[in-house]
């Protein structure tokens, strides 16, 4: 985060002096509270200072890097999981290839009449079951999709690193967000290298304070 000259100056100050009261730090810089009040909600927010009721600011003495990991361990699935893409289990192998064109997705998750999750299917997948055969029409995907109980999944309430780690772990684009009901798993949302990605470049751009 790019600090204000201003901004900088309060951390100075708090630094030396601190705990001081906003007060303080206002007649410091011969300006009012008020006017001051937006820069030490930021530095607040940021992480740089911290508030006590009736003590004053002080200096967390947290460096840039420092804030940015707490800010990225505290980020949930929920915060960035994007909309499933679901199949039936018996839809072909060629409506599922259009399914994925059409919704723009990379992966879709397989379900059964009950609408509870019962497989994966990722590009790779669609285009092996492709190679040399003509009847893709005919061929159900439930054939070739990747089944329970292989399948990774997480939950809403995740941290976004854990479900990070098992993309990485797995070698694999997605993970369904499922919530458990006593039939099986319903999918409630997708997690997608793409929404691992959106997280990072909102951090570096100071989006999520
Ligand atoms: P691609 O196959 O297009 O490179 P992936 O790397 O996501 O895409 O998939 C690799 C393999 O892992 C595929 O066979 C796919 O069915 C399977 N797969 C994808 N997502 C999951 C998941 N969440 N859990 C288990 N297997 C998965």
């Amino acid at each position: 985060m790019d600090l204000t000259q201003r901004q900088e100056h309060i951390i100075e100050i708090v630094k030396e002096n601190g705990p001081i009261t906003g007060e303080n730090i206002a007649e410091r810089l011969s300006l009012t509270r008020a006017t001051l009040r937006p820069d030490l909600a930021i530095l607040t927010m940021a992480g740089y200072l911290d508030a006590r009721p009736r003590v004053g600011y002080f200096y967390t003495g947290k460096t840039g890097s420092e804030l940015l990991t707490e800010k990225l361990k505290k980020f949930k699935v929920q915060e960035f999981q994007s909309i499933p893409v679901v199949v039936h289990e018996n839809v072909s192998v060629y409506d599922a290839i259009c399914t994925m064109f059409l919704e723009d997705v990379g992966t879709l998750f397989v379900v059964n009449d009950h609408a509870k999750l019962v497989g994966v299917l990722s590009r790779k997948d669609l285009l092996r079951a492709s190679i040399g055969n003509q009847d893709l029409r005919e061929i159900p995907v439930h054939i070739i999709m990747t089944r329970m109980p292989n399948v990774t999944i997480c939950y809403k309430e995740d941290l976004l690193l854990e479900a990070g780690q098992m993309l990485i772990d797995k070698q694999i684009d997605a993970l369904p967000v499922v919530k458990n009901d006593e039939d099986g798993y319903e999918v409630i949302g997708r997690l997608t290298k793409t929404n691992l990605t959106k997280a990072l470049v909102e951090l570096g751009r100071d989006e999520r304070i």
